[in-house]
């Protein structure tokens, strides 16, 4: 029998750590084109879980620089402060089959150790109040060395980041990216995540929680990414500037460029919508470059 494919649903997932800058950009654009072109469903996310690194009015100021752009989302904007019944309810799930448990390990003392935490707290039976939360991998027979990436191909992991018990919930009681993201993505149905290659290794713990929680993984499109000296990327730590939203077509034309999808001269450029609708019927990864960063 012939089998269907399931719809490709996308998603632009940005930490509200200030506005969109060129790299954010290319991000919005990359999720975005791989889901238009694949008549795929994109949604947006905001990941406001970490409220000490939130820049006020940060959100609503992405929404609407994508907007200005030309880059509307399908459905509501997920909010991720709004989740944390769903966060509760794998971290009780997770408690109950002992696949996590409470770490006491200060920063100093990891430090100490050469900046690896050693497995020290998981048979510590450490009370869950004031510590943190770790994942317990060692229940993972099949260890994820490594994963397929549609863009950059086979990625192989840094071995020393395989068998680390990752934390899942810091002391602070924050949630953490890579409990948060994972869950999101599992109940937004997200069938391919495209994000910048700065996320690379996070990847592999990801997919160590997929297999877990027994959900099925995505697909994996790690961009590349925007830099300004090797390895020195623009992030909004060391300030890039924020994407103009007055007259967004020249810097969505520089973006698409570095997607490797230069806008030919003869294609309508009055506004974002006729660029976004010639790179949507143009768009392939094939083109794309298979870099892990670029140097503007
Ligand atoms: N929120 C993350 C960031 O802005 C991206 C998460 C993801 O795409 O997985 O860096």
């Amino acid at each position: 029998m012939h089998q269907t494919q399931p719809p490709y649903i996308g998603r632009f997932a940005p930490s509200p750590s200030g506005p969109l800058h060129f790299g954010s950009l290319v991000a919005a654009v990359g999720s975005y084109l791989q889901a238009k072109s694949q008549q795929g469903s994109w949604q947006v996310r905001i990941e406001d879980i970490d409220p000490p690194r939130e820049v006020k009015g940060a959100s609503q100021d992405i929404l609407d620089t994508l907007k200005a752009y030309g880059l509307y989302w399908d459905g509501d904007v997920i909010y991720q402060h709004q989740q944390s019944q769903a966060y509760e309810a794998v971290l009780s799930e997770l408690t109950s089959r002992q696949l996590c448990y409470a770490c006491s390990c200060t920063r100093k003392m990891i430090k100490e150790q050469g900046g690896y935490y050693l497995g020290q707290c998981r048979n510590a039976n450490n009370p869950i109040t004031n510590n943190a939360l770790r994942i317990n991998l060692h229940s993972i027979t099949h260890k994820t060395t490594q994963f397929e990436d549609k863009l950059q191909g086979l990625v192989k992991l840094d071995p020393t980041q395989i068998e680390d018990d990752f934390i899942i919930k810091r002391k602070d009681g924050l949630y953490a990216y890579n409990l948060a993201v994972v869950i999101d993505d599992i109940k937004q149905g997200v069938t391919e995540v495209v994000r910048g290659a700065d996320l690379i290794e996070t990847t592999g713990k990801q997919i160590s929680l997929y297999q877990l929680l027994g959900a099925k993984i995505p697909h994996y499109v790690h961009l590349p990414l925007a830099v300004t000296a090797p390895g020195l990327k623009l992030s909004k730590q060391n300030h890039a500037i924020a994407v103009n939203k007055e007259n967004p077509i020249p810097t969505l034309k520089q973006v698409l460029a570095f997607l490797g999808h230069p806008v030919p001269d003869h294609v309508e450029q009055k506004s974002c919508t006729d660029i976004l609708q010639w790179a949507v019927q143009n768009w392939s990864l094939n083109d794309v470059p298979k870099q892990l960063e670029i140097q503007l």
